[in-house]
């Protein structure tokens, strides 16, 4: 059917079929890997032709079922679609890249030249700098370096009718270009529901000359904000590159998934017990801040000055400084082990949600209860012991917070169980004017909440602008927009 579609045999399929939570699984029996645009547009032209569906695969490491099919759909995967080149001067200040370009050779390629990708996220390995652009990916130093929004400077993307458009891709476009409507912003975030971003240039920042870092322990939320005010603004301020946190239940999951880990401190030290509903629940956080700049012995002073200001405010129970690049490096993999290690325990309800730092604590404690009412309610009705962890982590500087449900020992997922957390997060997320998704996207599994949380006219709107670019709805359908209904369906 297609240019280059190489499948091997049937079994190689299975990978483009199941996404990384494994709980996605498409059924389409035709994979594509086309090599260059030109087979990309062709591929895309005959579908269109013939109405057949076509879902755009870049990493498969998306958490909300976007990149595989639903009913049958040919896949385009974009893995054979790699090349990197250096822009303009050479220094590798802006560099192009076909879509299908794993990030972290990227960010290998980029700091070979003495550059930055201003995108970093624990799926590095294996997501694609089309599939980052596609999800509009945040990660950890998004708010140092911005969003891809504001990164990326333009973009090669292929139509369903398979036109080529050259959005700032080449010649590529200066950061200053106030001419016409910005359409690469439509792609980026676009989740491949617009057509095929084939390839991508991106400005890349000097990688910083002095990296330092620090991981606290703190006993309540609360000291985990403060201490990010005051990073953010008195003491480290433009230094500040990074502001994670991490409670104890899942730091708890990756001790238990991974038992030859070293943590920085000891994190059993930290015993605060809160009480609720009966059932013990112990809240310690750790926070790894990293930040960058361009000289070791100011950026030095600057963390052991915030360092000692946050001990004798009494704000934080114990830390540790990196005393090189390894060590940084060590607390980062336990960051990034997280995501992974929720997965080994257990089925994973996920949620990535937006919300003001300060209303973490009350967010968490609130779904907590939720939570173990559900417990109850569940041990009841099937008389077995399936205690919810409530695991949570993420960007918390930008607002976002990573609140992962791992039911222990089982990985079928219960849907009412879903149901439940489903809504109540939903409801928890409204009421302190929050986001239902930060950064994951909306796929086939947040779509239908579209049209609880935009009006009408503006889903028309959005409608319509789909109806431009797709006018047949052959591109990744079934996700992103739910289906119209007769208030909000396109005139
Ligand atoms: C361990 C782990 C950590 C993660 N951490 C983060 C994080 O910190 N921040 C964050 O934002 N996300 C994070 N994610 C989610 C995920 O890695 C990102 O969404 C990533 O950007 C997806 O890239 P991908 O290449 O794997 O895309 P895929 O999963 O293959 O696809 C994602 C979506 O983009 C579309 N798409 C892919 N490529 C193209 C293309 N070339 N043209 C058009 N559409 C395309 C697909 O159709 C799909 O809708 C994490 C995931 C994991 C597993």
């Amino acid at each position: 059917m297609a240019p280059n579609n190489d499948n091997d045999d049937d079994t190689s399929l299975e990978k483009y079929n199941v996404d990384w939570t494994g709980h996605y699984r498409g059924s389409s029996s035709i994979v594509v890997r086309p090599k260059s645009t030109e087979e990309v547009s062709r591929i895309l032209s005959y579908c269109h032709k013939r109405r057949i569906g076509v879902v755009p695969q870049g990493g498969n490491t998306g958490l909300v079922g976007g990149s595989v099919g639903i009913g049958g759909e040919v896949i385009l995967s974009l893995e054979k679609m790699n090349n990197i080149e250096c822009y303009g001067k050479k220094d590798g200040s802006v560099i192009r890249a076909d879509a299908g370009c794993i990030l972290e050779e990227l960010q290998n390629y980029a700091a070979k030249n003495g550059n930055l990708v201003p995108v970093d996220l624990g799926a590095k390995g294996s997501c694609q700098i089309g599939g980052n652009v596609s999800t509009n990916a945040g990660g950890v130093y998004y708010y140092r370096y911005g969003s891809l929004h504001a990164n990326v400077l333009g973009l090669e993307v292929v139509t369903p009718t398979g036109d080529v458009l050259n959005l700032g891709y080449d010649p590529v476009s200066h950061l200053k270009d106030n001419t016409g409507y910005h359409l690469k912003h439509l792609f980026i975030g676009g989740e491949g529901t617009l057509g095929v971003v084939t390839k991508v240039s991106l400005r890349c920042p000097p990688l910083p000359v002095s990296r330092g870092a620090m991981w606290v322990t703190c006993a309540s939320l609360s000291d985990v904000v403060r201490v990010l005010t005051l990073a953010r603004t008195d003491h480290l301020n433009e230094i500040l590159a990074a502001f994670e946190f991490m409670d104890r239940d899942v730091l708890e999951l990756v001790r238990a998934a991974y038992p030859s880990i070293r943590f920085p401190l000891d994190i059993g030290n930290v015993t605060p017990a809160t009480t609720i509903n009966n059932d013990t629940i112990i809240d310690p956080y750790s926070i790894l801040i990293e930040t960058h700049g361009s000289d070791n012995n100011h950026d030095r002073e600057k963390l052991e000055s915030f360092f000692e200001c946050i001990m004798e405010e009494g704000l934080v129970v114990d830390g540790v400084m990196a005393q090189n690049l390894g060590q940084i490096e060590d607390f980062w993999k336990i960051r990034e082990l997280c995501n992974p290690a929720t997965a080994a325990m257990g089925y994973v309800y996920k949620y990535d949600i937006s919300l003001a730092a300060i209303d973490f604590d009350s967010f968490i404690h609130d779904m907590k209860v939720r939570l173990i009412d559900a417990s109850h309610d569940q041990q009841k009705a099937a008389s077995s012991d399936k205690n919810l962890i409530c695991g949570n982590w993420g960007h918390i500087i930008d607002g976002n917070l990573h609140c992962n449900i791992v039911s222990p020992n089982s990985f079928e997922r219960d849907s009412e169980l879903l149901k439940i957390i489903d809504e109540g997060i939903f409801e928890e997320v409204m009421k302190r004017n929050g986001s239902i998704s930060a950064e994951h996207g909306l796929g086939q599994y947040k779509n239908e909440y579209m049209t609880r949380i935009k009006t009408p006219s503006t889903l028309r709107a959005m409608y319509d602008i789909k109806r431009v670019f797709d006018p047949h709805g052959i591109m990744n359908p079934g996700k992103y927009l739910p289906e119209p209904s007769a208030e909000s369906s396109p005139e």
